[in-house]
C-alpha cells in the first residue's frame, strides 16, 4: 500500500503538536478564504460586490448616454408604444429601447483581485467611441462568441 507522505509524516508527531499545528493550519486556511470584511468574505464576494457597484455606478456615465443619442430616431412602428428607437449596431434593426443593451466595444475584463482594478475601471468607464448599441439577441450572440474565444 502507498501511503501518503504527509499521513506518515504525522505519525512520527506527538498527538498534541499535531492538533496545534491542525488549528494554526485552519486559522490560516480560514484566512485565505475569507480574508475580506473582518474574515466574512471570500474574495470572490468581495470583488463580486466592487464589481456589481461599479456597474451599476457606469449606468449614470455620460458617455454612454451620449453614445445612445447618437443611434436614436423618432418612433416609427405602429401606435405610440415609444418616442425613440435605437439602431442596432450588429443587424442595423432598430429597437425601442427596452430591447436595447449598450455594449463596451472591448470587454471590460476581469476584476479577481486589486491589480485588474484600473484596467476594469479604464474599459467600463470608456469614452463614446468605446460603446455600441445592440438589440438582446446580437448581445446575447457576442457575449456567447467571446466567451467560445475565451
Ligand atoms: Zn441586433
Amino acid at each position: 500500500m502507498n501511503e501518503p507522505i504527509l499521513l506518515k509524516i504525522l505519525k512520527h508527531i506527538p498527538k498534541a503538536v499535531h492538533k496545534a499545528a491542525m488549528i494554526t493550519f485552519m486559522g490560516d486556511l480560514m484566512a485565505n478564504l475569507k480574508p475580506f470584511c473582518g474574515g466574512t468574505q471570500t474574495s470572490a464576494a468581495f470583488f463580486g460586490w466592487i464589481r456589481s457597484a461599479l456597474r451599476r455606478l457606469s449606468v449614470r456615465w455620460k458617455p454612454k448616454n451620449e453614445y445612445l443619442l447618437t443611434v436614436r430616431r423618432p418612433y416609427t412602428g405602429a401606435g405610440k408604444r415609444s418616442k425613440w428607437e435605437y439602431q442596432c449596431q450588429i443587424c442595423f434593426k432598430w429597437h425601442i429601447r427596452a430591447h436595447i443593451e449598450v455594449d463596451h466595444k472591448e470587454r471590460c475584463g476581469k476584476l479577481k483581485d486589486f491589480n485588474d482594478l484600473g484596467d476594469f475601471c479604464k474599459k467600463l468607464f470608456c469614452e463614446k467611441e468605446g460603446f455600441q448599441a445592440l438589440c438582446k439577441e446580437c448581445h446575447i450572440k457576442k457575449t456567447n462568441e467571446e466567451k467560445h474565444r475565451g
